[in-house]
């Protein structure tokens, strides 16, 4: 187990509307641990800066956009998930030294869990979008027996870019494609959060198929609400959140948190 850290941070940009300082304050509260988990915004000139002084500070926290590359490049040893995703949403530090993980990956295989209502195997997967968190999705689903994705991307050389690090499993695709052969529909982009944006329209989706949207915003995603309007089952990216700071809270402490309470902060 790691030395427990004396300073918890989201190192990001924008981090207004970020729920994981609501969440993680409400489990460290009911664990009873004497820390606040702030949010750290900082431009990428600062970056180095303030990784230094983090350490320093025998600090641990979350990383976010639109850093998780660039932490990954300057972690001094990886856990295998962050690693394979080539992205870092959760460090600590070991004797000066920065220890970079993804916990998305955990996060994104209890998600699916959760919507599949059963153990996920033998599925074509449909993944929309091949930035930062795609690699996570993909290096969740590598562990998944027997299945395959279709990857589609508003930019298509990224998607090629993704597949190549995955090619036992993953391919390029087009949307027509993936919503005709997709069991479960994954949106890894930025697209979702005003109404009316749909990363793909729920009417192209089988009958059959899921959807899990990575985004998340009060009330639930356009897209979750249209998909479920159609007689499918959707869920939003909160189940996600909950499970990659669950996952987080965990390294950074040795036990798990309670889940309901922080479940609880957010609704
Ligand atoms: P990213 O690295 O910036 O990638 C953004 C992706 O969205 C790219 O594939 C990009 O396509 C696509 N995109 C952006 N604008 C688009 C548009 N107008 N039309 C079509 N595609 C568009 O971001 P990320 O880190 O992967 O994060 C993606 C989303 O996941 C964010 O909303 C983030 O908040 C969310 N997220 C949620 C969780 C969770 O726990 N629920 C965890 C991590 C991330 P191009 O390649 O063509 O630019």
């Amino acid at each position: 187990m790691i030395k427990r850290p004396k300073r918890l941070v989201l190192v990001g940009r924008s981090l207004g509307h970020s729920l994981s300082p609501t969440f993680q304050n409400a489990a460290l509260q009911q664990a009873a641990l004497p820390l606040r988990y702030e949010t750290l915004d900082i431009p990428a000139s600062a970056l180095d800066d303030a990784l230094q002084e983090l350490a320093a500070q025998d600090a641990a926290g979350n990383v976010t956009v639109p850093y998780k590359q660039a932490v990954f490049a300057r972690c001094d040893r990886l856990m295998p998930p962050a690693a394979r995703a080539q992205a870092v949403n959760t460090f600590w530090f070991e004797r000066g030294e920065l220890i970079g993980d993804n916990t998305d990956v955990a996060g994104f295989d209890a998600a699916a869990r959760t919507l599949l209502q059963r153990a996920p195997a033998g599925l074509t997967v449909g993944l929309i979008g091949a930035g930062g968190v795609a690699g996570a999705v993909l290096t969740t689903i590598e562990a998944w027996p027997a299945c395959r994705v279709l990857v589609s991307n508003r930019t298509p050389e990224r998607a090629a870019a993704l597949c190549a690090r995955f090619s036992s499993f993953a391919q390029p695709s087009d949307a027509d494609t993936m919503a005709r052969e997709a069991d479960l529909v994954v949106n890894a982009t930025t697209v979702g959060l005003r109404d009316g944006d749909f990363p793909i329209d729920p009417a192209r989706l089988r009958p059959s198929a899921m959807a899990l949207d990575i985004v998340y915003r009060r009330g639930e995603t356009p897209w979750v609400h249209a998909v479920r309007a159609r007689g499918l089952r959707a869920i939003d990216g909160l189940t996600m959140l909950i499970e990659q700071g669950a996952a987080a809270f965990e390294r950074w402490f040795g036990f798990p948190p309670d889940r309901d309470v922080m479940w609880r902060s957010v609704q």
